[in-house]
């Protein structure tokens, strides 16, 4: 790719969905750009007592359908773009869920691993101090991201209601249950992505009883992929990877034995029973199942020839470049794509505010039945796109949310 600015590839993936749709171009203009977007500077005391000056961003990208929505990264490589590029990504994935909210983002510029957990403290509601005044549950709502956890939910939440003198929970979700936060948000990514894996079994005719899989990543995301494509699906998670590589049994890794593994020693590599291999290895391995659950650019143009799998379920964010998307799309594989396989933290983040409205607590058994309908009908809202007009399922997928965010800016009288 010659352009890596995200938000660069973000609007390219925007014109090609426009193009297709034939989108009117005061609507196609209009989401090719942010509707707001804020960049602060805010001081923090550190611990030594000297002030570090901090720089924060807050990108409302489009709320025709509803109060923007993301989360908040604190990471040294944040810009304005990486920001503006997920608020464009939140918006298409939020309207692809069908849930009534928007797309927004937020992050800091700093390298949280360098600050101790008071100068952390004092950095999100540094954060909070300058965000709240753009911020509400009817304009706004933050979530945790890269390097944002609940515990900077719950202390950005506490500025907030301090700043407002009254109780506002909904105002940022991924909080700690004890805090209002949602049942079933743990391993909801995962969760939901497994829904579209089932429903793509159905329509591909692939029995997915005793089928393999294979799992790169094994964090948040990954780990629970693992338990749920055996609890929920029947699989046989055959291979699994971390940052340090891969491993291998042709019977299935069992869960509970992997984690424990993974907890005690820090990485999977080296379980007993098992072959180790390479992350190569495992993206090229010939299974039912490959869940790309650990960061972007991994199936390239350079090996996307060699994917095997049936099915590529798109955990992570950006795991497959737009050239690699073509040639699997040539080889016949079907690939789930991000916004629509990871859909499903964002879904039960929007039921987290939901509760948070009625202060009403739901059990997990109700959060993961709603999550399986708004998945399901998601699923199968791109697959009818993709095969109406015969395309891959991201640009069906983008073009389904597209559509749904310039119909709602057009019934506003925007455009
Ligand atoms: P995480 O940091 O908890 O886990 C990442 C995993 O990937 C770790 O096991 C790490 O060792 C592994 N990894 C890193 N580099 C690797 C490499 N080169 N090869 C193989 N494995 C490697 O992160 P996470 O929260 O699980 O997020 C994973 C992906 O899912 C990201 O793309 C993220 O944006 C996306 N995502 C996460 C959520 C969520 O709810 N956490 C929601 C939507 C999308």
């Amino acid at each position: 790719m010659t352009n890596l600015n995200p938000f660069k590839i973000a609007q390219r993936q925007l014109d090609e969905a426009a193009e297709k749709l034939q989108l009117d171009i005061a609507a196609h203009s209009l989401l090719r750009e942010p509707l707001r977007e804020y960049v602060f500077t805010f001081p923090v005391r550190m611990d030594d007592g000297f002030v570090k000056v901090f720089k924060g961003y807050r990108v409302q990208y489009n709320d025709a359908r509803g109060p923007c929505k993301g989360g908040i990264r604190f990471h040294p490589d944040e810009t304005i773009d990486t920001v503006r590029a997920l608020a464009a990504w939140m918006t298409w994935k939020c309207a692809m869920v069908d849930i009534p909210l928007g797309g927004g983002k937020g992050g800091v510029t700093c390298d949280p691993r360098l600050l101790s957990e008071s100068e952390l403290e004092r950095l999100a509601r540094g954060y909070m101090r300058s965000a709240n005044r753009f911020i509400s549950d009817d304009i706004d709502v933050p979530a945790p991201d890269v390097f944002t956890t609940p515990q900077i939910m719950a202390w950005m939440m506490d500025e907030y209601e301090v700043i407002r003198g009254r109780h506002q929970p909904g105002i940022i979700t991924g909080k700690p249950l004890e805090l209002g936060g949602s049942a079933g948000r743990g391993d909801a990514t995962a969760r939901g992505g497994i829904f579209t894996v089932r429903e793509a079994s159905k329509m591909l005719d692939i029995n997915l009883k005793g089928a393999t899989a294979a799992v790169q990543g094994h964090g948040n995301v990954g780990q629970f992929a693992h338990q749920l494509a055996i609890d929920l699906l029947g699989m046989k998670v055959v291979a699994v990877s971390d940052v340090k590589g891969g491993i291998y049994n042709p019977d299935g890794l069992d869960f509970e034995e992997t984690l424990a593994h993974r907890l005690e020693t820090g990485y999977v590599v080296n379980m007993k029973g098992t072959r180790s291999i390479s992350n190569k290895e495992l993206l090229e391995m010939d299974v039912d199942v490959l869940f790309p659950s650990a960061l972007e650019n991994m199936i390239t143009e350079k090996n996307a020839d060699n994917i095997k799998a049936k099915i590529v379920a798109e955990l992570a964010n950006g795991p497959t470049t737009p050239e690699a998307d073509n040639i699997l799309y040539e080889k016949g594989i079907y690939v789930i794509p991000d916004f629509l396989c990871n859909a499903g933290g964002v879904t039960v983040s929007y039921f987290e505010q939901v509760q948070n409205s009625y202060g009403y607590y739901w059990t997990s058994e109700v959060v993961h039945q709603r999550l399986d309908e708004k998945m399901t009908k998601a699923y199968r809202s791109v697959h009818e796109m993709g095969q109406k007009h015969k395309i891959h399922n991201r640009l069906a997928a983008y073009m389904v949310a597209v559509s749904r965010v310039a119909e709602a800016m057009k019934l506003r009288g925007w455009v």
